[in-house]
């Protein structure tokens, strides 16, 4: 058994009168302005406890939009004076640290492009050795808890104890509702693994849209997770990166409001990470008997095609007596009600009927 992480709860780094932590502002500091408008819009919710700002961004192609630079991490500095917001931005290299640290950034964290690579990871941690200042650390973009774990122990072993994990969701093949899949038992396998660590929930970038924010949010909190960073901007549609995700302060402020924060016993923290799973079991089980029927389906349409060919018709009551026989039979040895089995498999035949129906009445195309 690997040593746990040295960790200071974030109650004690980013302390707040209200709950959930709530981490906002910018995908990117654009300009001055748009950093600092922001920044107040948001101070003024009374919602908000950190503000966030890209300065450095990692964008898939060439020639989009890459940040600011250095030169934001003024703009951020001159937002906190403003607002009296602690400030926090991605770093990928040792460059981004030192210039961070020079500038006065409160907290830092290491984005899911750079949580996936090792190397750089390590970069950071070497960057920060003998550095107390908090850093988060948002899921590598692949579903790989170990590199997730990999990344806080290399900044833990540089001396970094005041940690929190960000849940941004996983990049997948197959495109589904999100931009990036929440992958929901990943985050509940990280904080079981290492309970006394703080999850962030990051609603923008796993939905990529401005409509799913909530929902998301809510289904995090439930989970027990202790903030949530959502990007804002004054003018989301004009944003120079995530524009699709960004919402303004004041539509923050709803989305705050709407989210209903559970006290949230130990006992329940359990409940609803096991129901979560238990969820996700029924998930798969749910999957696999859906490709059970289609495969059972398609061999209906077979023996359709067969029964048509032999000039034989569709229903054999003696086959069909036998069938209800033995499944009712089977189901009630697996403790199923022989009710639901014989229902169950009156729908299953009506449909293969119908298959088989069609089949035989299709009129083969001439040759
Ligand atoms: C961001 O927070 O704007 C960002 C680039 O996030 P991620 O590393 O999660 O893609
Ligand atoms: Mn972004």
């Amino acid at each position: 058994m690997k040593k746990a992480l040295q960790l200071e709860s974030i109650s004690k780094w980013l302390p707040t009168a209200s709950k959930p932590i709530i981490i906002s502002g910018p995908c990117s500091a654009e300009t001055e302005e748009q950093t600092i408008a922001t920044a107040k819009q948001l101070a003024a919710t009374g919602k908000v406890h950190a503000l966030r700002a890209g300065i450095w961004k990692p964008r898939t192609r060439p020639g989009q939009y890459e940040g600011s630079g250095a030169e934001g991490l003024k703009w951020l500095i001159q937002a906190k004076k403003e607002t009296g917001l602690p400030v926090t931005t991605e770093v990928a290299n040792a460059a981004h640290v030192d210039a961070c640290l020079k500038a006065g950034v409160d907290i830092l964290w290491v984005g899911a492009r750079t949580t996936v690579n090792p190397f750089s990871v390590q970069e950071v941690a070497d960057a920060l050795k003998g550095v107390d200042i908090p850093v988060m650390v948002k899921n590598p973009i692949n579903p790989d808890l170990e590199l997730w774990i990999g990344a806080l122990e290399r900044l833990n072993k540089a001396g970094i104890t005041k940690m929190a994990a960000i849940h941004r969701g996983f990049s997948a093949f197959e495109k589904g509702p999100f931009r990036n899949a929440p992958m929901w038992d990943m985050a509940i396998e990280l904080k079981t693994r290492i309970p006394e660590l703080d999850i962030i929930c990051d609603p923008s970038h796993i939905a990529g849209n401005r409509e799913l924010i909530s929902f998301i949010s809510q289904k995090a909190l439930d989970l027990d997770m202790v903030g949530l960073m959502i990007e804002t901007h004054i003018n989301p549609d004009a944003a120079w990166s995530d524009a699709k995700q960004q919402v303004t302060p004041a539509v923050l402020s709803k989305i705050i409001d709407g989210l209903v924060v559970r006290s949230v016993s130990s006992d329940n923290k359990i409940f609803k990470d096991t129901l979560s799973i238990l969820r996700d079991e029924i998930d798969h089980l749910d999957d696999e008997i859906m490709s059970k029927l289609a495969a059972r389906m398609k061999i209906s349409e077979k023996i359709g095609q067969y029964k048509k060919e032999n000039g034989v018709t569709i229903l054999q009551v003696s086959r069909w007596e036998e069938i209800i026989q033995t499944r009712v039979q089977l189901g009630k040895a697996m403790g199923l009600s022989p009710d639901f089995t014989s229902d169950l498999l009156k729908l299953i035949h009506q449909e293969s009927i119908q298959i088989q129906t069609k089949v035989m009445n299709k009129t083969e195309a001439r040759v």
